[in-house]
């Protein structure tokens, strides 16, 4: 007869509660060392190493710093991952920012990998008594930035997607996957705060290179062709489509101009621009995305410039596994019979979870015990014990519930959705930039 799954969350729980003061060190010097996307050498290692430590097989390194591992079984059927993030977002202010990189962990990703680490430790405990499969996975480049560096790596073949998880799904790495979990950060909450079920919408991912002609801005600015002029133009000509996205689409479009021309008198002939376009679904996605590039393109006609636009996949809407929200929510409550625990309120941003859930069941929910808003210079942890220790706890219960029992829940999760392959996501996501040309 199997041990009952109280018993099991108990023996996890306080496994976890044995390991906190490891746990806590490893989240506080990931935070100390932030490293961005793609770059993330020293994390990646230090997940590595604990992997090993926590006697995880089959450790591999996709995605050029991602790190994944198994922890041995009973079972060999239905699987499950725990996902933590490896990358920092750039934030130079920040007091723990590198001085280099100007990388910070001002979205919480170190608290993942503390998290995903102190799942591993309690679920080991209890390994035993589980069937089906247990994956951990760290995940690089969650954040979508620094595009122009990543397009490097994807021009020189190391990458085909800017994404971490996006270029997991790309290289298989999910391929033996059936579903997975992880927690994020949630800040400025009071008290303790639990949010499951929350949608995010998606993006595509954008650069724009209005291209004019060069002339002397003073002595002969008739003679040339003011990107620049162009660049505006297209800004203003896209904020006048803003009438037309509607509310229930949640429609986000904010360029920015990072080369504004070359030199101060010179008329500019180089003026490039990135952006996101971003909405609640898909369709919003390629509509909003077809008039900012008509914007483009007759903002730079109108100044006899010429434009190149080019459309990136970015990441998908995020749809969340019902039942293993409910699962995740009802151990909160268990876990802390004081807490809040909300469902379906939204997340501000998108996630590459979003790509991952167009694939199989997932959970991205979001649990409190930081302060300062997200991506700034004021973030940081405020009760340890709720950024790095309950998340592993809920997640690690959360797995007792889908895969002990004969892996019952899991199955019956896994059966209920289409299973989507790497290929159909390719596919995709060629649609939808087919849609803007
Ligand atoms: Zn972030
Ligand atoms: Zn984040």
């Amino acid at each position: 007869m199997s041990t009952p799954a109280a018993q099991l969350k108990q023996a996890a729980c306080a496994a976890i509660d044995a390991a906190a003061p490891q746990l806590t060190a490893f989240g506080e010097d990931i935070f100390r060392h932030p490293e961005p996307g793609y770059q993330e050498q020293r994390t990646g290692g230090k997940v590595a190493e604990a992997f090993r430590r926590l006697g995880l097989v089959q450790i591999t390194r996709p995605a050029l710093t991602g790190v994944k591992g198994w922890l041995p079984t009973a079972g060999d059927g239905v699987s499950l991952a725990v996902i933590g993030e490896l990358d920092a977002v750039l934030s130079p202010q920040h007091p723990c920012a590198d001085p280099v990189t100007g990388a910070a962990h001002a979205c919480g990703h170190h608290a993942q990998l503390a998290a995903m680490l102190g799942a591993a430790v309690g679920l080991r405990a209890v390994a035993s008594q589980l069937d089906g499969r247990l994956c951990f996975l760290a995940a690089p480049a969650e954040e979508y930035i620094q595009i122009g560096y990543r397009s490097g790596l994807q021009q020189a073949g190391k990458l085909r997607y800017l994404g971490g998880k996006q270029q997991l799904i790309a290289e298989g790495a999910f391929d033996d996957i059936d579903m997975a979990m992880m927690v994020h950060s949630e800040t400025d909450a009071p008290g303790a705060h639990v949010v499951v079920n929350g949608p995010a919408g998606g993006f595509i991912g954008k650069t724009l290179r209005f291209i004019g002609k060069e002339a002397h801005a003073g002595g002969a600015p008739w003679l040339g062709i003011n990107a620049l002029n162009a660049a505006s133009l297209a800004i203003q000509a896209i904020n006048a489509q803003r009438e037309t996205f509607r509310d229930c689409d949640a429609v986000r479009v904010h360029p920015i101009i990072t080369k504004g021309g070359d030199l101060v008198n010179t008329v500019p002939a180089d003026v490039r621009m990135e952006s996101y376009v971003r909405a609640a679904n898909v369709e919003a996605m390629q509509d909003a995305n077809g008039k900012v590039n008509r914007a483009a393109r007759g903002a730079a006609w109108a100044i006899g410039a010429r434009v190149e636009i080019q459309d990136l996949p970015g990441y998908l809407p995020l749809a969340q596994n019902e039942t293993m929200s409910r699962l995740f929510a009802q151990n909160a409550q268990k876990l802390m019979p004081g807490a809040r625990v909300d469902s379906g309120l939204p997340f501000c941003g998108s996630t590459d979870m979003g790509d991952l859930s167009y694939l199989m069941p997932v959970i991205q929910p979001t649990v409190s015990g930081f302060a300062g808003a997200l991506h700034s210079k004021d973030f940081h942890v405020t009760d340890p014990a709720l950024a790095y220790l309950v998340p592993a706890k809920l997640m690690a219960m959360t797995a007792i519930d889908l895969l002990g029992d004969a892996a019952a829940r899991a199955r019956a999760v896994r059966d209920a959705a289409p299973r989507r392959t790497a290929a159909q996501y390719g596919r995709l996501w060629e649609e939808i930039l087919a849609g803007g040309q």
